[in-house]
């Protein structure tokens, strides 16, 4: 196992930077989250770690060693691409095989890897079907287990998760954080998908425009967000931010509550007329305005539904409401 760091790693297309200065450290064992939007650089930065792109500059050491020039094999990291990339001809035992076939690693100890990395993603029976035979989670499993065969140092994941329906995606989260904790792998996961980011990450980079924003763990990117982007890109409704006192006030939608529900002593009182209101199940959402702001500025309320009846915030109306603080 290694450390990854890297250390103001640019790197330009034609002169436009796609990634735009990053420095960081992923310590050994860490499982960090790199999160973003779509075009941020978040591919071009895993490439970049495993050699399959050439940094414009800066400086990238996998265990302590300075790796720029060395080629990709030899860096002992391995990348799962986000369309997994099988061969479809190959049955999935020469799938996984394949890295170490590419390495003229002997007949006899690649069947042993095989097993081995097979066993460790529960996929041993699907040995001898071929891509196509499978479904998607399966798939993942056994680009996973290709990616491991060759037991690298750090694990490259880019977006994967992205070609599994929801409801899968929620059991290969879980899955891919425990196996990860099993076997103790330094590695980074690429999503734009600020649930994943949250649930899996021992920590989270948020990134924009190629550069952090902001390192921390999901709670401190939650709770204490760094700047406005941060603040708005984590978290679902995003965070209400309001003009205020010259600064900028912002307020999760969570901690928007009718007034009577709010039994804490930290609170601002304010008056809401709510325009709309969503019933999701679990939770409603309600979009309004706040007495005395913007009243073109739509503010959004997270309420747990159980407490609120339908008939009791009628749109159009204003209520009594609070904010409540968070910290
Ligand atoms: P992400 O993975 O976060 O969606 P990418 O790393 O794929 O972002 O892309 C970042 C930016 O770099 C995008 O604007 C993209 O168009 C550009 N880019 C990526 N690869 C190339 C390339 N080979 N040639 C030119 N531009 C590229
Ligand atoms: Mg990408």
């Amino acid at each position: 196992m290694a450390t990854v760091l890297c250390r103001d790693i640019v790197k330009t297309f034609d002169e436009v930077p796609a990634v735009n200065g990053i420095s960081l450290a992923v310590p050994d064992g860490e499982f960090m989250v790199l999160l973003g939007p779509s075009g941020c650089g978040k591919t071009t930065f895993l490439r970049i770690i495993c050699g399959l792109e050439q940094q414009t500059s800066g400086d990238l050491l996998i265990g302590g060693t300075v790796v720029n020039d060395t080629p990709p094999r030899a860096r002992g990291v391995a990348m799962m691409f986000q369309s997994y990339g099988l061969y479809p001809h190959y049955t999935v035992r020469n799938n996984i095989a394949f890295p170490l076939r590419t390495q003229g690693v002997p007949g006899s100890e690649i069947e042993k890897k095989v097993v081995w990395a097979s066993q460790l993603l529960g996929i041993e029976h699907l040995l001898g079907r071929r891509p196509r035979q499978l479904s998607g989670g399966e798939r993942q499993r056994v680009a996973l287990a290709r990616a491991l065969v060759r037991e690298p140092t750090a694990l490259l994941l880019d977006e994967p998760l992205s070609n599994l329906d929801a409801k899968l995606r929620a059991s290969a989260r879980l899955e891919i954080k425990q196996f990860q904790q099993r076997i103790g792998i330094t590695t980074i996961y690429v999503t734009h998908d600020q649930v994943e980011a949250m649930s899996m990450g021992d920590r989270i980079a948020v990134i924009d425009h190629g550069q952090i924003r902001q390192v921390g763990t999901p709670a401190e990117i939650y709770d204490d967000p760094a700047d406005r982007f941060v603040a708005t890109f984590v978290g679902t409704p995003p965070m209400n931010i309001v003009a205020h006192k010259g600064g900028y006030l912002g307020f999760r939608p969570e901690n928007v509550l009718p007034r009577d529900m709010i039994d804490d002593r930290a609170f601002t009182e304010f008056s809401f007329r709510v325009d709309r209101s969503e019933y999701l199940g679990s939770e409603r959402i309600v979009y309004g305005a706040m007495e005395g702001f913007d009243p073109n500025q739509v503010i959004t309320a997270k309420l747990p539904p159980a407490h609120v009846a339908a008939e009791s915030i009628r749109p159009g109306e204003w209520h009594p409401f609070a904010v409540r603080n968070s910290a």
